[in-house]
């Protein structure tokens, strides 16, 4: 074993869609050409937006893709103990601070002012938690393995909600104590997550945590140039057996990793050994947007 540590982590709001398999493509071809680990990691911490049988569905999308992870599947529904300590850490050393105001109360700001921070607002309201950016170590940086030196000042972000009022945990605190516990080493994701890593860091800092290398990658574009998503209703990943060969093949294309065309129609394992192989980030480009393939 190599030491490196790999993770797929998808929401399971609705199946996975080209752009999503190409993200869990990168991360696969990033661990394995490593020879390392690669988990699967079901990241349902809001059930009322994750449809019944969804996860369900990714797993078999996967396994349909030749996408193999290793060991138990991790689902963040079941770890409210873990989520629940790194809070009360982070609220012991002034990290987080208990918020009671509405998202209309501060529509007017572009990011939330800071008005609980020192004292709820409210005292009988419910109450969301923050993370209070202004103590957290900043600016905080990393060097992205596509986009290179990212510097930024978590502030300027703002304190974004780690617990909702209704008690559901929050993706930015979930991440971070999950990549952690699983001893991820290498976050290979889209690039819609990159703004919100500066969060991410400070909060690995605050719970003494590691920072992994991170890999963002070019974002996917639909044919009328929106990004590919479930709220815009992106197709399902094909599970036809041709199908499925082929967009395996795009999704190698878009990631810059020049597939042989003989190879366009091979089984999925056949293409997927002869791409982890030759994997190569270097050949990716950051300003680069695919367009999807045509089932
Ligand atoms: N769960 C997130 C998503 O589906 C990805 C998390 C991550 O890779 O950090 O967009």
């Amino acid at each position: 074993m190599s030491g490196y540590r790999g993770r797929f982590a998808p929401t399971p709001s609705g199946p996975l869609h080209f752009g999503s398999l190409v993200a869990a493509l990168a991360s696969f071809l990033d661990a394995r050409h490593a020879g390392g680990e690669w988990l699967l990691r079901i990241e349902d911490v809001d059930p009322p937006r994750c449809p019944p049988g969804t996860s369900e569905t990714i797993r078999r999308q996967l396994e349909t893709y030749g996408l193999h992870w290793d060991g138990e599947i991790r689902y963040q529904h079941a770890r409210d103990v873990a989520y629940q300590a790194a809070l009360e850490r982070l609220a012991e050393t002034g990290l987080a601070y208990p918020c009671s105001c509405s998202r209309k109360e501060w529509r007017d700001y572009p990011i939330y002012p800071g008005w609980c921070r020192d004292g709820l607002r409210h005292p009988h309201r419910p109450v969301a938690w923050r993370l209070r950016t202004d103590r957290g170590p900043r600016p905080v940086g990393w060097q992205d393995r596509l986009f290179g030196e990212q510097r930024f000042d978590p502030v300027d972000f703002g304190d974004v909600v780690l617990k909702r009022k209704e008690g559901l945990w929050a993706y930015q605190l979930a991440v971070v104590v999950d990549d952690a516990d699983q001893g991820i080493t290498d976050v290979v994701r889209g690039v819609d997550l990159l703004d919100n890593t500066p969060w991410q860091l400070q909060l690995q800092a605050a719970l003494g945590m590691a920072t992994p290398r991170y890999l963002h990658l070019p974002l996917i574009v639909a044919a009328n140039g929106q990004k590919l998503s479930k709220q815009n209703l992106a197709p399902a990943l094909p599970t036809a057996p041709g199908a499925v060969n082929r967009w395996l093949h795009e999704a190698l294309i878009a990631l810059e990793q020049q597939p042989p065309t003989t190879l366009r129609e091979a089984p999925v394992a056949e293409q997927l050994a002869h791409a982890i192989a030759r994997w190569d980030p270097a050949r990716l480009r950051a300003q680069k947007h695919h367009r999807m393939p045509r089932p």
